[in-house]
């Protein structure tokens, strides 16, 4: 049977569709150096891994022009606002679609103006959208999405033309010619669920979660440094609406590292603070002025944070603490207290978070700083890092020592702590 088109004839459709995309904003051909065209027939529709775009030959010849720089864009997006990296240990169904909603919904608003009603039809029919999704994140996204989840995923449909094996190996995109009016669906996904979806609709991010930690690593610095570039304008000008969500990204980063500083450093006029005197506790006598600033670090060993974020923290703050001359003393704390020590004889490296069965209580942590102060040794500051699931004190009931910074990931910064403030640690 006749090939009703070579690669080359994808490719050149492909090739168009990049020329029209960087006259329309040069920031978009930027993105596009980056991500060099593979026409494979081993995906479904169109996919991105942050090195490439992949497409295949049957989805991409039954695009018209727009559909198909939409699918370009809509790949980019994924890259440059790392959302091809940023699901972490989120469940990968409700992140598909958190974040496909942001893409989805950027690439309609008006001032991107690249997807367009009109366009909704065909290989298009159904991709997700989510009225105000522009303007959040895709981690706000998911935890909304938690708590009112979509459907799930559909079972693959029956592909048409000639019949296949609904689970064979991945087929051959020269075969039959596809129905060019209808998704093309292969019967070529396995395992997880997703995979079937098309592009646009939760569909093609299977391969994120198959680079390893270097690849992501790279993935993350070359998307940064393009954000840099597009944030300081050296790319000409940047639709509003995805100049904003670059901005969060940028600013989320930056910002706990500032925080922790702020947070941690000791105040200028730390000789004057009020020690606490258990003997006369109504008399104020000013601290003499070696008196080590001081703070207790606690870490949920129950999950949170951990890996390289952890890691990164630990570096950050035994920076700070450091050059500041801080005493801190570090207790491990999943429902009761497992360890303390000094954080010298921290090692985050080693450090391996386990599942214990008695929930998270904050508790234990609270009135161990109570029972440090009374020996003497009253903390400045407590961090709590934890992903925020678990048991509150009452603070009527429990005297919270020190004022509170809860050092927590993204995912879990939507829950509201009764008291202190918390860190999202972004990387
Ligand atoms: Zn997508």
């Amino acid at each position: 049977m006749k090939k009703p088109y070579t690669e080359e004839d994808v490719l050149k459709v492909v090739k168009a569709a990049r020329r029209s995309m960087m006259l329309n904003f040069p920031f978009w051909g930027q993105i596009l150096a980056s991500l060099p065209d593979v026409i494979s027939p081993s995906v479904k529709t169109a996919a991105t891994d942050g090195f490439h775009i992949y497409w295949s030959p049957a989805f991409t010849m039954s695009l018209t022009k727009k559909q198909l720089r939409f699918i370009m864009a809509h790949e980019m997006v994924h890259c440059l606002l790392e959302h091809v990296i940023r699901r972490r240990g989120r469940d990968a169904h409700l992140w598909n679609y958190a974040v496909d909603y942001v893409t989805n919904e950027i690439l309609a608003s008006s001032d991107v103006n690249i997807l367009t009603d009109d366009m909704v039809t065909g290989p298009l029919e159904g991709i997700l959208r989510r009225k105000g999704a522009n303007s959040e994140t895709a981690e706000a996204i998911y935890n909304e999405l938690l708590k009112n989840p979509p459907p799930p995923p559909p079972p693959p449909k029956e592909p048409k033309g000639p019949p296949k094996e609904p689970n064979g190996p991945p087929k051959e995109p020269n075969g039959p010619p596809k129905e060019p009016n209808g998704p093309p669906r292969e019967g070529e996904g396995h395992g997880k669920p997703d995979e079937h979806a098309p592009v646009g609709q939760g569909g093609g991010h299977d391969r994120w979660d198959r680079l390893t930690k270097s690849q992501k690593r790279e993935v993350k610095d070359r998307f940064k440094e393009i954000a840099q570039n597009i944030a300081d304008g050296h790319y000409g000008k940047v639709p509003n609406g995805l100049m904003a969500q670059i901005n969060e990204i940028r600013r989320a980063k930056v910002d706990w590292k500032r925080m922790l500083v702020a947070g941690l450093q000791r105040p200028t006029d730390y000789s004057y603070v009020a020690p606490y005197d258990m003997y006369s506790p109504g008399i104020m006598i000013p601290r003499i002025q070696e008196t080590n600033y001081r703070v207790l670090v606690a870490i949920d060993t129950s999950g949170s944070v951990q890996g390289e974020m952890l890691i990164d923290f630990w570096s950050e703050m035994m920076s700070i603490v450091r050059s500041n001359r801080i005493e801190t003393i570090v207790l491990l704390c999943d429902d009761v207290i497992e360890k303390e020590m000094h954080s010298e004889d921290f090692n985050p490296k080693t450090f391996m978070t386990y599942k214990g069965g008695g929930g998270t209580n904050f508790i234990p942590v609270f009135k161990r700083a109570i029972e440090l102060v009374n020996a003497g040794w009253r903390p400045d500051k407590i961090i709590y890092l934890t992903d925020l699931q678990g048991t509150f004190p009452d603070p009527s009931k429990i005297e919270i020592v020190a004022q509170t910074i809860w050092a927590v990931r993204p995912e879990d910064a939507t829950v509201k702590p009764p008291f202190g403030y918390p860190i999202v640690l972004e990387d």
